[in-house]
C-alpha cells in the first residue's frame, strides 16, 4: 500500500456535488483531494436542467451567471416552457414563468471538477475509493492508494461505497434498495423526433408504457428516457 500524507478532506466522487465540496474547500485554504473514479469528461445519466435555483447557486458559489455560463459552453438550450403527454396525448402545454436551462453532464461535471483543481484541489481520476476505514480515517483505492483525512466527504453518488461503509444504525439499507430504479436515456438525433415542434422550446413528459419518459431538447437532437422508480421514488 503507498501512503500519503494527511488531507483535511478526502472527497469520494467528482460529480456537481463532490467538485462544489471540494472546491469550497480548496479556496477556504484545505487541503482536499478529490477521488473520482472515471475520468472525465464522463457521461452521467441525468436530464441536464438546470433549474432557477441552480443557477441562482452557480452564480453564487462559482460566480457564474447565465452569461458566464453560455461563454464557458456549458449552456446547450434554454426551454421556455413544457408538454406533458398521455401516450401520444397531448394534455398540457404551458409556458415557463422562468426560463430553464440544458446542460451536458459530460462538459459540466469537467468544468466543475477543473474549477476545484484551480482551487488547489488534487484531483485524481480512475481513482475508485475500494475500501474506506472510519476508525482510521482512511479511503483506499482500488489501485492501492491509500489516503488518510480528517473528515471524508461521500460525494459517490446513487450506489455510494462511502454510504455503504457506514452502520446499519446510520444507514437503512433496506430503504434505500426499495428507493433504487433503474432508467433507460437514449440519445434521438433531430431529423428523427417525431414531435419537433414540440420539442424545440419544451420539455416533454409522457406516461407512455406505464413509466415516466421524458424528452429533452439540448442542441441538435433530444436526449429521452424511461425510469421505473422505487416505491419511494426520488432522482439519483
Ligand atoms: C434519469 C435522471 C434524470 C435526471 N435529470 C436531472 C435534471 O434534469 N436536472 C437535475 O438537476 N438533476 C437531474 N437528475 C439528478 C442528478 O443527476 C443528480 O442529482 C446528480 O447527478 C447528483 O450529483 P452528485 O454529484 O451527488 O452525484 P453524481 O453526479 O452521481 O456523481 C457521483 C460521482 O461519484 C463517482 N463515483 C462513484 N463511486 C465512486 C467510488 N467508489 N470512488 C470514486 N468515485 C466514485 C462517479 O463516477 C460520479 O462521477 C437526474 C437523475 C436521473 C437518474
Amino acid at each position: 500500500m503507498k501512503g500519503r500524507p494527511e488531507y483535511d478532506a478526502v472527497v469520494v466522487g467528482g460529480g456537481p456535488a463532490g467538485s462544489t465540496a471540494a472546491c469550497l474547500l480548496g479556496e477556504a485554504g484545505h487541503r482536499v483531494v478529490l477521488l473520482e473514479k472515471r475520468t472525465y469528461p464522463r457521461d452521467k445519466v441525468c436530464g441536464g436542467c438546470l433549474s432557477q435555483k441552480t443557477v441562482r447557486f452557480l452564480d453564487r458559489v462559482f460566480s457564474l451567471p447565465v452569461d458566464a455560463l453560455r461563454q464557458e459552453g456549458l449552456l446547450d438550450f434554454t426551454g421556455t416552457g413544457y408538454a406533458l403527454y398521455i401516450g401520444s396525448r397531448r394534455i398540457l402545454a404551458e409556458d415557463l414563468a422562468e426560463p430553464v436551462y440544458f446542460t451536458r453532464r459530460e462538459r459540466y461535471d469537467t468544468y466543475l471538477a477543473g474549477r476545484a483543481a484551480q482551487a488547489g484541489v488534487e484531483v485524481h481520476t480512475g481513482a475508485e475509493a475500494a475500501e474506506i476505514d472510519h476508525a482510521r480515517r482512511t479511503v483506499t483505492t482500488s489501485d492501492g492508494d491509500r489516503y488518510a483525512a480528517r473528515v471524508l466527504i461521500g460525494a459517490d453518488g446513487v450506489h455510494s461505497r462511502v454510504r455503504r461503509s457506514l452502520p446499519e444504525s446510520v444507514v437503512d439499507m433496506k430503504r434505500w434498495h426499495e428507493n433504487l430504479g433503474w432508467t433507460l436515456e437514449l440519445s434521438i438525433p433531430a431529423k428523427r423526433r417525431k414531435r419537433s415542434q414540440t420539442m424545440t422550446d419544451r420539455s416533454a413528459w409522457t406516461t407512455a408504457s406505464r413509466r415516466p419518459t421524458w424528452s429533452l431538447p439540448p442542441a441538435g437532437g433530444a436526449t429521452g428516457g424511461s425510469s421505473r422508480t422505487g416505491r419511494r421514488s426520488s432522482w439519483g
